[in-house]
């Protein structure tokens, strides 16, 4: 396989920099590798070829001419389908999009055209990024290149599987309650959560407002590192959007250390429900760390528990407010009514039946009841109160510990249709992830071994605006990891045939 495949971002901007390869040699391979290995994997939704390739053709010539250039000028990314892009469809994976351009560019857009990353296009994810296994797209799942019989996570499996089959060495995901880390976990790359508020939203399709963050997805810690420092920072156009800079993450990745950080085992956050050899390696990441001279303290969480139960109500609420907009009227799919009479009620109702799918029904059911006059208090109200609750466990908890370790998911990738008719054995994947969104808190996933031959996810939690612990302690188990296994994880993978 090509070394312009596999080179990680870093690498590949360190090439460009000594014009040893050209961002059009970069971009066309990948390019290549989308033709070559996309059909098996599903990852992508739309494929960018000309942009892109105009994109690197521009990065050539200005450095050629001497320009001062973005350290990732020339590096190509992909974007996952539920981030606005013009000249590229949107289609957040539903019908009810199919064919839509958007009239603008997401924040995060902007900052990477600003620094003239090539676009290779736009990546597959469950409806409206409401699952954990990327089998809800409208448009077939996305397929694991760790074996194709199994899931790559959701709802960002196409950013996922992406990088980890090597089409892409970057791209962007949205994690709501864990779709760019569980899906990182799953599939043996790195993904991160920022701070709410750290990466802007503008442009994003809204899932649940008070939830949702972009986030970079990646095969190293210093990639994602270098990447949330492009498209991070304040935007006025997100109201949420913090003012204050988080520091220099690639410095923290670049330097990965834990002697003397207090690092955190949360109680609740294994054992039981969670499988033996991700437990196994996650013992074993705690060990490593040890010995690497962080102090090992245990934590509890006891809110935790409701963590998931309340996420299901705040969650389907907030989206069952931001989908009401889809109502084949002001834009997107329309559908009329097989029989008259032609009214605005019966086209919406025409529309909404044949253009979302069952998972997105069922989350509207479920969001429309909460916030039902009647049971307002009962659910939504509750939920709110559990959401404090997590909080201030996380307050207790950062107050013995720099950083909180779990292991990212309870399982590996499970096989394709296993938990298809089980909707709340699918919503346990994210037990361990979905309280940083309940609290606003930064997360990362880095690779942290394999169960049965399957990627396992280590996870770590800092307090808001602390993201650069993330990268420190991030980057400090990788190298561990990878002095051990003798390079990165991926490098082993049977990826298509694998990757000697
Ligand atoms: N899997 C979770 C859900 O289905 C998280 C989704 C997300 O983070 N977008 O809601």
């Amino acid at each position: 396989m090509s070394e312009l495949i596999t080179s990680s971002a870093a690498q590949l901007a360190a090439k460009l920099a000594a014009r040893e390869v050209t961002a059009v040699e970069v971009t066309q391979a990948h390019l290549d590798r989308i033709n070559e290995v996309d059909g098996a994997i599903n990852a992508f939704l739309h494929v960018n070829t000309d942009e892109a390739l105009q994109v690197a053709a521009d990065v050539d010539k200005a450095r050629a001419a001497g320009e001062d250039l973005h350290e990732l000028a020339g590096v190509p990314i992909a974007i996952k389908d539920l981030i606005v892009t013009k000249g590229q469809p949107t289609t957040a994976g539903s019908k009810m999009l199919e064919g839509w351009m958007s009239p603008y560019d997401a924040t995060v857009i902007s900052k990477i055209r600003a620094a003239r990353m090539p676009m290779l296009g736009k990546t597959n994810l469950d409806e409206f990024a409401m699952g954990s296994s990327t089998e809800h797209s409208a448009y077939g799942p996305t397929h694991n290149p760790w074996d194709l019989d199994r899931i790559p996570g959701g709802s960002g499996g196409g950013s996922a599987a992406a990088v980890a089959a090597f089409e892409a060495p970057l791209a962007l995901g949205t994690d709501t309650g864990g779709s760019i880390r569980q899906p990182a976990a799953v599939t043996g790359s790195v993904g991160v959560k920022p701070t709410y508020g750290g990466v802007s939203r503008y442009g994003a399709i809204a899932m649940a407002s008070s939830l949702d963050q972009i986030g970079p997805v990646s095969r190293t810690v210093l990639d994602a590192a270098l990447l949330q420092e492009v498209i991070g920072g304040h935007d006025p156009r997100d109201s949420t959007s913090l003012t204050d800079p988080v520091g220099s993450l690639a410095d923290a990745a670049r330097n990965g250390n834990v002697a003397g950080m207090r690092i955190g085992i949360v109680k609740e956050l294994q054992g039981e429900g969670y499988e033996a050899g991700v437990q196994a390696r996650f013992n074993e990441s705690v060990e490593m760390l040890r010995d690497a001279g962080a102090e090992i303290v245990e934590v509890s969480c006891p809110n935790f528990k409701y963590a998931l139960g309340a996420y299901y109500l705040i969650m389907p609420s907030e989206a069952s407010s931001n989908l009401a907009k889809y109502d084949g009227v002001r834009y997107g799919m329309r559908e009329l009514p097989a029989e008259p009479p032609l009214t605005i009620e019966r086209v919406m109702s025409a529309t909404r039946a044949a253009g979302f799918g069952d998972e997105v029904k069922r989350r509207i059911i479920l969001g429309t009841y909460a916030l039902s006059a009647g049971y307002y208090d009962a659910y939504y109200g509750s939920a709110q109160k559990v959401r404090t609750l997590i909080q201030r466990d996380f307050d207790a908890a950062f107050a013995q510990a720099d950083v909180l370790i779990s292991p990212t998911s309870p399982n590996t990738a499970f096989k394709l249709g296993e938990k298809l008719d089980d909707p709340l054995a699918m919503y346990l994947n994210d037990i361990a992830t979905i309280p940083a969104n309940m609290a606003g808190i930064p997360g990362i996933s880095i690779p942290g071994g394999l169960s049965d031959g399957l990627p396992v996810g280590i996870q770590f939690l800092a307090p808001a605006r602390e993201d650069i612990r993330l990268y420190r302690a991030g980057a400090a188990l990788e190298g561990m990891l990878e002095q051990k296994w003798g390079g990165p994880l991926l490098a082993s993978a049977p990826v298509l045939g694998g990757v000697k």
